[in-house]
């Protein structure tokens, strides 16, 4: 074995040789890293010996929490018994043959198929390629636009970079030409003057417009998160979602659910179309489906599209080598065994979720908070510097900058987009953990907002 280095070797090495993810290089190597060595239950521990609970379930994903040996002994009875094997060339295996059943059972009674990716990012590339493929098997080529939102994050890869709204990620390679965004819900920010109710119908005719715009003989589908995760924890009011299922049965357009952070319980429902009452073509799922435990994804595919692929066409060419990885297929049927046996989503939709939703309400009542928003056990704490007019303290998520900095000084991780602080904590967290969540964020708050006092003075 290679010797153990000790927290400076490695965060020198760390700063020399590993190029991290959504990071800007140059910064970090100044910077450094917080090195993460261990985590247990709801917690994660540093390098340093820093012991911080995880309010971001790693990245939304370990929402059984870390301590789940149940998971840990099955992907190593699957991988002393067939450590791989893929599902190409009529081949198959009984990890993914259970899985694609235990998923389609989950899933809303007309979604009954299920492709293997291996993360959420290869998911929305193979919903593109599904929907294309489906449009061009039910003779209609060229209804070949997908339509997305701006400011929503879909992956990574250059096809689901491209569905994803943000500038930022646009600016930094060649997007896809057949993508259009559209308004996103977000009434915090964009409601002006209007009622939630009112300006959720507004964003749905955004949706509208932009059919009309490009011809709805030319639009196949619509992809959203059922709430926006990564782009602020963007919970839409009660009308979006009715209007827009109207309208994209009246157009005859696929309707596709990223519930990439939303699938597996977080809102209280198995997945963010339960709770919202779509009726989604198409869902795409990573993350908790395995706790984070192994990489794996894939898109849950409804009748309507499969009555078409599994009846004429020959063959689907898309595929990935690691498509229902074995060992990833196991971790899999654990995490859904475990979230099964100890009624995990039940709980968040009579217990946790309730309770996170009273304490935020606390929160609400900071003066550096203009708004708090929660659903099971995803919330969202608007930083402001003026309560009334909802004016920010700067452009550029300084105060957002500041809270994560504070947060991460006082023992919490929680996640900042701009000025929004994230939180979705493992769905295990008890309600004292969630106490000990909210006393930590009320002091970073504090802390915060001491600090923009004095920057802005
Ligand atoms: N879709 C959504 C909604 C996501 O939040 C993410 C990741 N945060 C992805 C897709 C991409 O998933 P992955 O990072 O596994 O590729």
């Amino acid at each position: 074995m290679n010797k153990p280095m000790n927290s400076a070797e490695l965060k020198a090495i760390d700063g020399e040789h590993h190029l991290h993810p959504f990071t800007d290089f140059k910064d970090l190597k100044e910077r450094g890293t917080r090195i993460v060595t261990k985590a247990e239950n709801v917690y994660i521990y540093t390098d340093e010996g820093q012991k911080l609970l995880d309010g971001m379930s790693g990245l939304w994903c370990c929402n059984l929490g870390y301590s789940q040996p149940s998971i840990v002994e099955a992907v190593a009875k699957q991988m002393a018994e067939l450590p791989y094997y893929n599902n190409f060339f009529q081949c198959s295996h009984p990890p993914a043959i259970q899985l694609s059943k235990e998923l389609t059972d989950l899933a809303p009674a007309h979604i009954n198929n299920v492709f293997f990716t291996n993360s959420g990012s290869e998911g929305n590339d193979t919903v593109i390629r599904l929907v294309n493929r489906y449009w061009d098997l039910k003779g209609q080529p060229e209804k070949c636009n997908i339509i997305a939102r701006k400011n929503a994050y879909h992956g990574s890869t250059v096809a689901a970079a491209s569905l994803g709204g943000m500038g930022y990620m646009h600016k930094q390679f060649n997007t896809l030409g057949n993508i259009h965004h559209v308004d996103q819900p977000y009434w915090f920010d964009e409601g002006g003057n209007m009622t939630p109710e009112e300006f959720g119908l507004k964003a749905a005719k955004s949706l509208e417009d932009k059919i009309l715009e490009l011809g709805p003989e030319t639009v196949g589908a619509f992809i959203a998160e059922p709430i926006q995760g990564a782009g602020g924890v963007i919970i839409p009011p009660s009308t979006y979602w009715p209007a827009v299922q109207e309208i994209l049965n009246k157009y005859d357009i696929l309707f596709i659910s990223d519930e990439v952070i939303f699938g597996f319980g977080r809102t209280g429902k198995m997945f963010g179309c339960d709770y919202y009452g779509t009726k989604p073509d198409m869902i795409n799922f990573a993350k908790a489906v395995t706790n984070g435990y192994q990489p794996l994804g894939g898109v849950l595919v409804g009748d309507k599209v499969t009555d078409v692929l599994k009846t004429q066409g020959g063959d689907f060419n898309h595929g990935f080598t690691y498509s229902g990885h074995p060992a990833a297929a196991a971790a899999a049927l654990a995490t859904l065994k475990v979230m099964r046996d100890e009624n995990i989503v039940e709980n968040v939709e009579k217990e946790l979720g309730p309770y996170l939703a009273e304490k935020l309400a606390v929160v609400a009542e900071h003066p550096l908070v203009g708004e708090v928003r929660s659903v099971g056990l995803v919330g969202a704490i608007e930083l402001v510097k003026d309560k009334k007019t909802r004016a920010r303290w700067g452009s550029d998520g300084e105060a957002g900058g500041a809270c994560r900095q504070a947060s991460l000084n006082n023992d919490l991780v929680m996640r900042a987009t701009g000025d929004i602080m994230l939180v979705a904590p493992p769905l295990v967290i008890t309600k004292a953990q969630i106490d000990e969540l909210i006393q930590k964020a009320m002091k970073a708050l504090d802390e915060a907002h001491e600090q923009l006092k004095r920057d802005f003075a």
